[in-house]
């Protein structure tokens, strides 16, 4: 755990969250600050800076994968949705803990910001 990021300190308990899917290796949570009906953060247990930090041979990535589907039946999404992961300061990118926005219930837009 890295004790300065918010996304540990929310795996951890320590912040409070609305908990959509926990795993052993990732948890899912509603954002904060949601950008359509549905806004759910899907991250590794680990910390994880970003994307390309995370090893493409990690059993991690199955386990984020298989989470962000669960995420998506659950949510009832069927009508389609968008899976976003900002990466770095240009990318975007607010929080240094590797997470898939899972976003929903309403039509995306193109392009995006
Ligand atoms: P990023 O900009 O790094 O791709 O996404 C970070 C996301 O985390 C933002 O959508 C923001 O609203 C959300 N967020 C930031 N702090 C918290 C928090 O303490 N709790 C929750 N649930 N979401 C947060
Ligand atoms: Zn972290």
């Amino acid at each position: 755990m890295d004790e300065q990021c918010i996304f540990c300190q929310v795996v951890a308990g320590e912040i409070p969250a609305t908990r959509v899917l926990e795993t052993d290796q990732v948890l899912a949570f509603r954002d904060i600050n949601p950008q359509a009906p549905v806004h759910v953060l899907v991250v590794p247990r680990e910390h994880v800076t970003g994307f390309g930090e995370l090893p493409a041979s990690s059993p991690t990535w199955p386990a984020l994968l298989a989470a962000v589907q669960e995420v998506v039946r659950g949510e009832g999404l069927d009508n389609g949705y968008r899976l976003v992961i900002n990466n770095g300061a240009r990318g975007g990118q607010t929080v240094p803990h590797l997470h898939v926005h899972v976003l929903g219930g309403r039509a995306m837009q193109w392009p995006p910001g």
